[in-house]
């Protein structure tokens, strides 16, 4: 059951914040659920879960269309800058922006929406080839040049660091994302007055992730089972 196994997430989620020293309460679950169907979320939904993370523009659209209204969406996965305006209108985080060109193009359809649009700026904290996200020593430039752009306010960023069999190994990613955020909000390029938001932390090492200051963690295969 969905329910129950939001449940146990909760729970889980707490005792990290716990053993952290944190609120729970700054900590938001976000429900993975691409390549589920609408049925599995409006079981979530009936259960109390609110936030969801889709990777696919398509996908999201079709979900969000018919949910009408319900249910917050997230884009997490790699996103095209042609497919930047769905993103930008129907979405309530961009967890992946990762190049001026996609920041520029959301920057746009957001400006056409009339709204500011939040996102976070992905980094490639493991310097895996096949990952999006900018390299930690890129983002500073890249979260600069997005300063000019009116219509989106960066509130954090975002990390799908290396898989480990571990979650102990991946802690060292998790805390070098916390370190840039932190750098880049004290430079006043992530607003100083709000939450740093960092976006880290999947069904196999949310806790680590909390422990190391994850404001959101991105759960799926925990929540809705594994996919096909
Ligand atoms: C699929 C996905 C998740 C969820 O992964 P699980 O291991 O199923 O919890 C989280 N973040 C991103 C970016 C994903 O693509």
């Amino acid at each position: 059951m969905i329910k129950d196994n939001l449940a146990t997430i909760h729970n889980r989620i707490k005792a990290a914040a716990a053993k952290a020293g944190r609120n729970p309460d700054e900590i938001t679950l976000i429900a993975v659920s691409k390549r589920k169907p609408i049925s599995l979320i409006d079981e979530a939904l009936a259960a109390g879960q609110l936030d969801f993370g889709e990777n696919y523009v398509q996908e999201a659209k079709e979900k969000i269309e018919e949910l009408a209204g319900r249910g917050r969406f997230h884009f997490i996965g790699s996103l095209q800058s042609n497919k930047a305006g769905d993103a930008a209108r129907l979405c309530h985080l961009i967890h992946t922006v990762d190049r001026l060109k996609l920041a520029k193009a959301l920057d746009k359809h957001a400006a056409a929406a009339g709204k500011i649009l939040a996102v976070l700026i992905q980094v490639n904290v493991g310097r895996e080839v096949q990952k999006g996200g900018v390299l930690p020593e890129d983002a500073e430039q890249l979260a600069r040049q997005m300063q000019e752009l009116a219509n989106l306010e960066i509130r954090g960023l975002m990390t799908m660091p290396p898989h480990r069999q571990n979650p102990e190994d991946v802690r060292p990613f998790f805390r070098k994302l916390r370190e840039l955020g932190q750098n880049l909000q004290a430079k006043g390029l992530i607003d100083p007055k709000s939450r740093l938001e960092l976006s880290m932390g999947m069904s196999g090492d949310f806790e680590v992730a909390i422990e190391e200051g994850a404001t959101m963690v991105r759960v799926g295969t925990a929540i809705f089972g594994a996919r096909e």
